[in-house]
């Protein structure tokens, strides 16, 4: 295998880089002397998430949508598809796009991959695995996804991505990998994207009640987004095709994150108990044996540490505001 050190990228398009993760990626991007052309269509992300990059050397924002064929004139040597909705109550409103983005959209990426000669990164995801019935989750278990269900749209959407990537990479050639990332969480997320960690701080920091679904006995696995963006670069400077999942193996249950949370913010809140959506997986862990073993990737930033600094990161924004 290639080593990390020994792959250096001159420019790289990430798609979806004004999201959530794409704009942590695109930071680190360029803090390495990679340049950065962000393609976004800013349907959940926008270009606020991106603004302290407008003034650096080598980075480009386009404004296009993935899901039509786009050009990238400058020559670039990596190509990272992160454009696709990501929070439930982001692709339950946009389950078409969602569906063309992680189909049409990756057709698109992987060609202008091809047509660079770039190596490509697919952003999958553990809801590729659905509701688990193998646990923890390695990349060799082939998942429980209800093909129909509300969240089939992004499940699906992904499973399909991985297909095509792994097909590409077999009849093209094109220099392909494909990183199933765990639920990551930090700064820019936004207080009403639905995922578990922003409503929680939301809800703590204004003194409202915490609203965590059904017994909140269902477990996640958080993963703080440095580390995250960490073993994303990992995959990009290796030449592995995987799935390879990269997640924090440290599960806690929702009741747990919440009453973390509350702790954290020293709130006065107390936790609302509300109804579970449907198909809302039970538990969720990584295997993460193969990053560590192909990748020497690992997390690092312990939970209690990685909510504060989210934490500080909302009540910065909240003083700002
Ligand atoms: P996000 O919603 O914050 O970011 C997604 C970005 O993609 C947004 O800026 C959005 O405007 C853009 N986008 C969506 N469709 C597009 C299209 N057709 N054309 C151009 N841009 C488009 O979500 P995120 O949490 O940052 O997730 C980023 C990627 O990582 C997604 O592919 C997601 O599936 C994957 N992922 C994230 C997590 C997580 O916990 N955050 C976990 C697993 C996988």
């Amino acid at each position: 295998m290639r080593q990390a050190a020994a792959r250096r990228f001159q420019h790289a398009v990430v798609t979806g880089g004004a999201g959530f993760v794409g704009s942590h990626l695109c930071t680190a991007l360029l803090d390495q002397g990679t340049a950065v052309t962000c393609v976004d269509d800013f349907c959940t992300g926008t270009p606020g998430n991106v603004a302290h990059l407008a003034g650096r050397p080598g980075f480009t924002l386009l404004r296009a949508d993935v899901t039509e064929p786009f050009a990238v004139e400058r020559s670039a040597d990596l190509v990272l598809h992160f454009a696709s909705p990501a929070s439930p109550a982001d692709y339950l409103r946009l389950p078409l796009h969602t569906l063309e983005t992680g189909s049409l959209g990756t057709r698109n990426a992987l060609a202008l991959a091809r047509r660079h000669g770039a190596r490509f990164i697919l952003a999958s995801t553990s809801e590729a695995y659905g509701d688990p019935q193998q646990h923890p989750q390695s990349e060799n278990y082939w998942g429980n996804v209800n093909p129909v269900g509300p969240r089939s749209v992004y499940d699906e959407a992904k499973r399909f991505g991985e297909a095509f990537t792994t097909a590409e990479a077999g009849v093209n050639g094109t220099d392909a990998g494909i990183v199933r990332l765990f639920n990551t969480y930090g700064p820019r997320m936004r207080g009403y994207d639905g995922r578990a960690v922003p409503t929680f701080i939301r809800q703590a920091l204004a003194g409202e009640p915490l609203t965590v679904t059904g017994d909140g006995r269902q477990t996640r696995s958080l993963a703080y987004v440095d580390d995250t963006v960490r073993g994303i670069l990992a995959m990009a400077a290796s030449d592995l095709l995987g799935p390879v999942n990269i997640g924090n193996p440290v599960e806690i249950t929702m009741l747990d994150l919440a009453r973390t949370v509350i702790e954290l913010t020293g709130s006065e809140s107390t936790v609302r108990f509300i109804e579970r959506p449907t198909d809302d997986p039970a538990v969720r862990c990584p295997d993460i044996t193969l990053a560590r073993g192909k990748l020497q990737w690992e997390p690092l930033v312990p939970a209690a540490e990685g909510l504060a600094r989210t934490i500080r990161w909302y009540r910065e924004r909240a003083a700002a505001d």
